[in-house]
């Protein structure tokens, strides 16, 4: 049952409540998978527990390497308490390797390596299925400016050198991701933050051995349980809904 609070904004797969001071939102983490820009769409249960826990787990560790982001504390199985940031409106997507639509534009046989991580944003509008975007268009339309775009760049950056090295700690490989930024003030002085999420539904994942699918690929292309995958990314991180003691990262002070 959803909690009696005001709902801020409700998402494909989540729903930001009013938090329980000024600054702070309640993220709630759905069942409701979408994709081809909610064209094909579903309720995989248990998936919402999953990615609170894994975005949860992700979060905690870049904190604990000093990479600002808007996770505050799990709340319970479902919701999060986060920091209100105000959405940068792109999807920056990093890629190690070539995979979805890159591989597509370009020719490209899925699973090529790229001769470096490539940073690339698409403008966040359902409407238009969220277009790939030049940075000249971002800082011409002012979504964001130069300084920012250098800053996201190095977000963007290191996020891939910590997730790659967690994920392939675990036998998995980081082919590609989304993230998304979110800007917070302190006073008069704005600072760019990791936000939204990172869980197995805006990354791809790859069984290192195997190649096995581990993301929301198997939804995309039907290629069997999605709970099964994110249970297993799970369980290789030592992450475990279950589990009420789940083997977590600890918060560095
Ligand atoms: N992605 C996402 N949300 C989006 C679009 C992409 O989380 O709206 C993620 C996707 O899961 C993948 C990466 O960004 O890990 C790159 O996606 P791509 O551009 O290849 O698009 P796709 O093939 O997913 O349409």
């Amino acid at each position: 049952m959803a909690p009696r609070r005001k709902k801020i904004y409700e998402g494909k797969a989540k729903v930001l409540y009013e938090g329980p001071e000024p600054g702070t939102l309640v993220q709630y983490f759905k069942d409701d998978a979408t994709a081809f820009n909610a064209q094909k769409k579903d309720v995989i249960e248990g998936k919402g527990v999953l990615n609170n826990r894994l975005s949860e787990y992700f979060m905690t560790g870049l904190t604990n390497i000093g990479v600002p982001n808007h996770f505050i504390k799990r709340l319970n199985m479902r919701e999060q308490l986060i920091r209100q940031v105000e959405i940068v409106p792109l999807e920056v997507i990093v890629r190690n390797f070539a995979a979805g639509s890159i591989a597509k534009r370009l020719g490209m046989e899925e699973g090529t390596p790229l001769p470096r991580p490539i940073v690339e944003y698409s403008y966040k509008n359902d409407d238009l299925g969220d277009p790939l975007v030049p940075e000249e268009y971002i800082i011409a339309f002012g979504w964001a400016s130069q300084q920012d775009l250098d800053d996201i760049v190095a977000l963007a950056l290191r996020v891939n050198d910590f997730l790659t090295g967690v994920f392939y700690g675990v036998g998995i490989k980081l082919v590609d991701f989304k993230i998304e930024i979110g800007r917070v003030w302190d006073g008069d002085f704005m600072r760019l933050i990791v936000a939204d999420e990172i869980s197995p539904d805006s990354c791809r994942l790859w069984d290192v051995k195997t190649g096995q699918k581990l993301d929301k690929d198997v939804f995309r292309r039907d290629l069997g349980s999605l709970t099964d995958a994110y249970t297993e990314v799970a369980k290789r991180l030592g992450v475990l809904p279950t589990n009420t003691q789940p083997i977590k990262p600890t918060l560095i002070n």
